[in-house]
């Protein structure tokens, strides 16, 4: 019997270990994970844990219990804090520091003065309150990939109460000095529920971290990298079956004379003012969609603009635009910007018709001499330049 448990023993400690490989590798491929890597660490001290507390079944003495013990608690800490850092992106230091500062006194405490009965009730206590609190935390960030994230929560959260169940047969015996590694069905119980758990948890992790690659390539796919807004695709995807009705507007911005700006300061310092610009849209409210169409060019879609307001908002924009003193090395300089407007019909207009609409409007305004805000003239709500 024995020997069955301490098999069953080694086998979680091996196949703790894969887990600690495949994840470690996993964070190997992509450094951004940091949680992975906190993961890998509590992990490292369940292998300890596991080890060392085989060689206690064998070998039984406080300080071997302590010795295995201690790294169990923290390595269960440091599991629940990596999960606290994979769903808010948080530090996990705090988290590791209150759950093994609370864990460790309550569960070393009495096997140092003998009552290694109690350590075992505290220990597997501590255990199943921290895997729940990993369970709880996997359960709330599971938006991401929620299959995968609710099958892991399930499992922390079995394996949670298979621990709870070693404090509860414990308890029950009522034997508070024992000498010996506990020998009864929840331990075996346990052990089974810790390496099915482990298993599965390494699988679902590895499509969580699948899920996580392919929501990275499509923000990338749908974001302009010099600016962080949507690229052009992004804008034509969001917008292309749209119906623009005669509340909603769409602004083209177009910086002026920027080749001057690239050839006088150099392409770093024009992507500099790109970013600006770029900015002061972030920047804006009211603007549903803020996209970079290429080069010095943006366009905005504005999903509720009362009469005039889309003007209103781009003669902001540009004047503050206009107003903002840029620098490269020692030179000091200022840029405009010209807008383009176009409204909906209130029949509806298709996202090419108002697009157009708007750039027609954008060309007016450089013809007018750029540096302001022009509607286009193809709507009911008919208007022309609105600022000079
Ligand atoms: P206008 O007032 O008529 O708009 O004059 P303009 O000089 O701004 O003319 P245009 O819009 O045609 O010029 C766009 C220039 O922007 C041409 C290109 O060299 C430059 N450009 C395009 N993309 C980038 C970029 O990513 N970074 C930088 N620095 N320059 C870019
Ligand atoms: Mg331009
Ligand atoms: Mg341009």
């Amino acid at each position: 019997m024995m020997l069955d448990y301490r098999t069953l023993l080694i086998s979680l400690g091996v196949s703790t270990l894969c887990l600690l490989v495949t994840l470690f590798a996993t964070w190997l491929a992509r450094r951004g994970d940091g949680f992975l890597l906190t993961w890998v660490l509590g992990l490292a001290f369940l292998v300890a844990a596991i080890f060392c507390y085989s060689y206690y079944t064998e070998f039984p003495s406080a300080a071997a219990l302590a010795a295995s013990f201690s790294p169990m608690l923290v390595g269960f800490a440091i599991i629940y804090a990596a999960a606290f850092q994979f769903r808010t992106d948080r530090s996990p230091v705090r988290h590791v520091a209150v759950a093994g500062l609370v864990s460790l006194p309550l569960t070393l405490v009495p096997i140092i003065v003998g009552y290694d009965g109690i350590g075992f009730i505290m220990l597997n206590l501590c255990c199943a309150v921290m895997l729940f609190g990993t369970a709880i935390e996997y359960a709330r960030g599971c938006r991401e990939a929620p299959g995968a994230l609710l099958g892991m929560s399930l499992l922390y959260a079995l394996t949670g109460f298979s621990f709870a169940v070693c404090a509860v047969v414990i308890a029950a015996d009522g034997r508070w000095v024992m000498g010996s590694a506990p020998e009864n069905w929840a331990e075996t119980f346990n052990t089974s529920m810790s390496i099915a758990g482990m298993t599965g948890i390494g699988a679902m992790s590895l499509m969580v971290h699948q899920a996580r690659i392919t929501a990275r390539h499509r923000r990338e796919a749908i974001t302009d990298a010099l600016t962080g807004l949507y690229n052009r695709r992004a804008l034509f995807e969001l917008h292309a079956r749209d119906l623009f009705t005669d509340d909603m507007a769409v602004i083209v911005f177009d910086i002026d004379r920027f080749k001057a700006v690239n050839d006088q300061y150099g392409h770093a310092v024009g992507d500099e003012v790109i970013r600006c610009l770029a900015e002061d849209l972030k920047d804006a409210s009211g603007l549903s969609t803020t996209a970079r169409l290429g080069g010095e060019e943006f366009a905005a879609v504005l999903r509720t603009a009362a009469p005039g307001y889309a003007e209103w908002l781009a003669e902001r924009i540009r004047r503050n635009f206009a107003e903002r003193e840029l620098s490269a090395g020692d030179a000091r300089f200022r840029v405009t910007v010209s807008a383009g407007i176009a409204y909906g019909f209130s029949e509806g207009r298709d996202f090419d018709g108002i697009l157009n609409a708007a750039d027609a409007a954008l060309y007016e305004a450089k013809r007018n001499g750029r540096n302001r805000v022009q509607r286009a003239a193809d709507h009911p709500r008919q208007g022309s330049r609105t600022s000079a």
